[in-house]
Order: structure tokens, then sequence, then C-alpha cells
């Protein structure tokens, strides 16, 4: 029998994408044996429409330069190239559909959107074919976590080294003229520069 192939999907707004991103991905590539990480920008998020984020294509650009060096990481432009709001379920349904029963896709997270996970849109549904690795980040507690048999059945914890990296802290340094340097990688951090990304606060 030919072995699945095993994909995570790591979904964000990557403004900008950040070692907290990369690490995780690549602790769920180790740990869950994954074959590939897709990494998708988001086109509008549903929860981040107040908060102006960077042009899709920029952060797509961020999210490739990033990418590069690691030979198990691609790039996914299918939510920044739709007009409407992409819902994880939205996303994960267009993969699943694109590769078939030949593949066990993995959502990739933090322990952040876990907390929510119960609100997302067909949540039920979507463990119809798809698990999930939430990536348990400081500052965030899993005490009162409380997910339906189905889910809990589809959902794995993985710690991941304590980054405390976030793409609005490093949004915020930009616009305070305090260093990024290690917290991102070198090519981001040059095009955040180059192209005068985060000049101004709007967090
Ligand atoms: P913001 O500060 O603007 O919310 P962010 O740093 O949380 O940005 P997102 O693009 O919102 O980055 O996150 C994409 C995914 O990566 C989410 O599932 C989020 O939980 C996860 N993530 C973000 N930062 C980290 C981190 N330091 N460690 C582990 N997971 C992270
Ligand atoms: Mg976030």
């Amino acid at each position: 029998m030919v072995q699945k192939k095993r994909i995570g999907i790591m979904g964000g707004t990557f403004d900008p994408i950040h070692y907290g991103h990369l690490v995780t991905a690549e602790a769920a590539r180790h740990r869950f044996e994954l074959d590939q990480v897709i990494f998708v920008p988001s086109g509008r998020p549903p929860h981040k429409l107040s908060h102006q984020l960077t042009p899709a294509a920029e952060r797509l650009l961020m999210t490739l330069l990033a990418t590069v060096p690691n030979q198990n990481f691609v790039v996914s432009d299918w939510e920044e190239k739709r007009e409407q709001i992409s819902y994880t379920y939205d996303t994960m349904l267009a993969f699943h559909q694109h590769f078939g029963n030949e593949a066990e896709l993995f959502f990739i997270t933090g322990a952040d959107a876990v907390l929510e996970i119960m609100q997302w849109r067909r949540i039920d549904e979507l463990t119809d074919f798809c698990s999930f690795i939430a990536a348990t980040r400081p500052g965030y507690r899993l005490d009162d976590f409380q997910a339906s048999p189905k889910l809990t059945a589809k959902l794995f914890f993985m710690e991941v080294p304590a980054l405390a990296i976030s793409s609005s802290d490093i949004r915020r340094r930009v616009a305070q003229g305090e260093p990024i340097k290690y917290l991102l990688p070198e090519t981001v951090e040059m095009y955040i520069y180059k192209h005068g990304l985060y000049k101004e606060e709007k967090n």
C-alpha cells in the first residue's frame, strides 16, 4: 500500500513572518513526520478586519523569503488570491479537494488560536478531513480548554521552545526604532527596512 502523504498547513497573517512561526512549523514537521509544510498567508482574515494589514502580496513575499532555506517548506497564494474572507474551513477544504484522499492534512496553529477553535466555522466538519497540531506558546493557558469528542480525537498538542516572538511586537519595535534582529530571518528584516514597512504603529 502506498503511504499517504502527510501535509502540514500553517495559516497566518504573517505580518511579518518570524522565527516563532518557522520553529513551530519545523517542530511539527519533525514530530508528526510531515512530508511538507505549506504556509498560507491570509487574504483578509475574519478576526483581523480592524487591524490594517500590510498588503497580501508583500506578506506573501516575506513568507517566501523566510521559507527558501527549508526544503520541506512551501508557500501557497490560495488565500491571497481569493477576494473573500477565508475561514480555515474554506482553505482546508480547498487543500483536501486538491490533494484528495492521497494526503493526510494537519492544520498547524498556535495555542492562542486553539483557545478559539471551538468557535471556528464548521469545526466538527473540518475534523472529518483534517487533524490539528497546536503549539503551546508562552503566555497562553490551556487548562480550561474543552473540545468536542470529535475534535479531541484529532487534536494534538506540541510544545515548542519558549518563543515569545509575535508579529505585533515586531511591528511595534520597528515603529519605535528598536532592533528586530534575530527575531526573524535576515532577509525578511531587510525587506521590512527596504520597503519602509511598519514605520507607523497601527495596532
Ligand atoms: P500578531 O501578533 O499580529 O497576532 P502573530 O505573531 O500571532 O501575529 P499570526 O500570523 O497571527 O502571527 O500567527 C499565525 C499562526 O502562528 C497562529 O496559529 C499563531 O498562533 C502562531 N504563532 C504566532 N507566533 C507564534 C510563536 N511565537 N510560537 C508559536 N506559534 C506562533
Ligand atoms: Mg496572532
